[in-house]
C-alpha cells in the first residue's frame, strides 16, 4: 500500500511509530506472555501501564500535584452531564461559551440540571470566532464557566486561556479540550477542571482524561450515578471498575511518543507550520474559502470550502487516489476540513497543499 495521510477530525491518525509498536506487542507484551487486552486491569502488568501513562502526562502537561488526573469512558460527551452533575455544588446556574457545534451539544445537556447562562455567543457571525473575554457577560451566581476550547467541526480554537484577578478567581473555568490537548504547552492552573476524549489528539476512541482540581470533586449532587462522581474515580485511581484498557495503554505509547518530539513546546512549533502551509494557500487561492476569523483559526481543523461546491466530491476522489484521504467536512457544514492533530506529519501536509494547488489550477 502507498503511504496514506488520513485527515480525520476523530477517531483520528496515531503515530506510526505507536501502531508499529503495538502490532510488535500485541500478543506478548514484555515476555508477560500476554496481550495487553486480556491482561487483569489490577495485576502488576496493567498497574505499570496505567502509572507511567499517569506520570508521563503529569510530566508533559506539566500537571499540579492539587489536580488529579482520571481516566474514564463515555467519550467527551460523558462529561457533558458530569460536569454539571458535579461542579454546581449547591448552585443553581452555571455559565457557558458558545462558540459552536460541540459547545452547543454541553449547553443543552448541562440545562437539564442547571440555569445555563449563556455568557458569550459568536451564534451571530454563524460561529467563526471566539468572543473575547472582556465581551463575557458572565453571572456572578454561576458555579462554574465552560468553554469548548477548539471547536472541531467549525475550526475555531482559543489560542488564550481565560485569566481573572486574584480575587474573582474563585469561579472554575471547565474547558472541553478533546480536540487540541496536547498540541501545545497548557496552563493547567488557569482551569478548575479539563477533559479530553482521547480518539483526537491522544489516542484510540474509548478513553476520556479529566483533570480536576482535587478541591472541586466531592460534592456530586444527590443521585448522581456511582460513575458519575468524580469523587469515586479519585477514591480508586481509575479503577472503580474496568477501565479502557487497551485504549490506556495506546494512549501511553502516544505520550512517550510525544515526549521523544520534544514535549509541548517542541510538538506546538510543529504545529503552527503545518496550519501556516494550509491557511496560507487557502488564503493566497480564491479557489478555496475559510470562513473563520484569522485570530481565532483553529490549528487542529481547518474547514474550507470549494469556490463551486459541485467539484466537491471529484476533490474528494482525487484527493484519495492520490492517499490524502477522510477530507470530506462534518455533514452538517460539508465542504471539506483537514485535521492537522500531532501526528500528521508535515509532509502530509505539504502533499495536501500541492495537491491543492493542482486542482484549483485544472478547475479554476
Ligand atoms: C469529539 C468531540 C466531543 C465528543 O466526543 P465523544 O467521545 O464522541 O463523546 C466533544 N467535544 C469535542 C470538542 C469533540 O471534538
Amino acid at each position: 500500500m502507498n503511504q496514506t495521510y488520513n485527515f480525520s477530525a476523530g477517531p483520528a491518525v496515531l503515530p506510526r511509530e505507536v501502531l508499529q509498536q503495538a502490532r510488535e506487542e500485541m500478543l506478548d507484551w514484555h515476555g508477560s506472555g500476554m496481550s495487553v487486552m486480556e491482561m487483569s486491569h489490577r495485576g502488576r502488568e496493567f498497574t505499570s501501564i496505567i502509572e507511567a501513562l499517569e506520570q508521563d502526562l503529569r510530566e508533559l502537561i506539566n500537571i499540579p500535584s492539587n489536580y488529579k488526573l482520571l481516566f474514564l469512558q463515555g467519550g467527551a460527551s460523558s462529561q457533558f452531564s458530569m460536569v454539571p452533575m458535579n461542579l454546581l455544588r449547591g448552585k443553581t446556574k452555571a455559565d457557558y461559551i458558545h462558540t459552536g457545534q460541540w459547545s452547543d451539544k454541553a449547553i443543552k445537556e448541562a440545562k437539564r440540571y442547571c440555569q445555563v447562562n449563556i455568557a458569550a455567543s459568536s451564534e451571530n457571525a454563524r460561529f467563526t470566532y471566539v468572543p473575547a473575554q472582556d465581551q463575557w457577560r458572565l453571572d456572578s451566581n454561576a458555579a462554574y464557566i465552560h468553554l469548548t476550547s477548539n471547536e472541531t467541526i467549525g475550526g475555531v480554537e482559543y489560542h488564550w486561556s481565560p485569566e481573572f484577578p486574584a480575587n474573582k478567581n474563585d469561579v472554575p473555568v471547565v474547558a472541553d479540550m478533546s480536540s487540541n490537548i496536547l498540541s501545545r504547552p497548557l496552563d493547567v492552573t488557569r482551569y478548575g477542571l479539563i477533559y479530553a476524549g482521547a480518539q483526537k489528539n491522544l489516542g484510540p476512541a474509548g478513553l476520556v482524561i479529566v483533570i480536576i482540581r482535587e478541591d472541586l470533586a466531592g460534592f456530586a449532587q444527590p443521585g448522581t450515578p456511582t460513575l458519575f462522581d468524580y469523587q469515586v474515580h479519585i477514591n480508586n485511581n481509575s479503577m472503580y471498575n474496568t477501565p479502557p484498557t487497551y485504549a490506556i495503554y495506546i494512549t501511553g505509547l502516544v505520550t512517550k511518543w510525544l515526549k521523544r518530539q520534544g514535549g509541548l513546546a517542541a510538538i506546538e512549533q510543529t504545529n503552527i507550520r503545518k496550519a501556516a502551509l494550509l491557511y496560507e494557500l487557502i488564503d493566497a487561492c480564491e479557489f478555496y474559502q475559510c470562513p473563520v476569523a484569522k485570530h481565532d483559526r483553529s490549528r487542529m481543523n481547518i474547514p474550507f470550502t470549494l469556490k463551486d461546491p459541485a467539484l466537491d466530491n471529484m476533490f474528494l476522489e482525487q484527493a484519495e487516489a492520490n492517499g490524502l484521504i477522510q477530507l470530506k467536512g462534518h455533514r452538517s457544514v460539508g465542504g471539506m476540513r483537514a485535521s492537522l492533530y500531532n501526528a500528521m506529519p508535515i509532509d502530509g501536509v505539504a502533499q495536501l497543499v500541492e495537491f491543492m494547488k493542482e486542482f484549483a489550477k485544472k478547475n479554476a
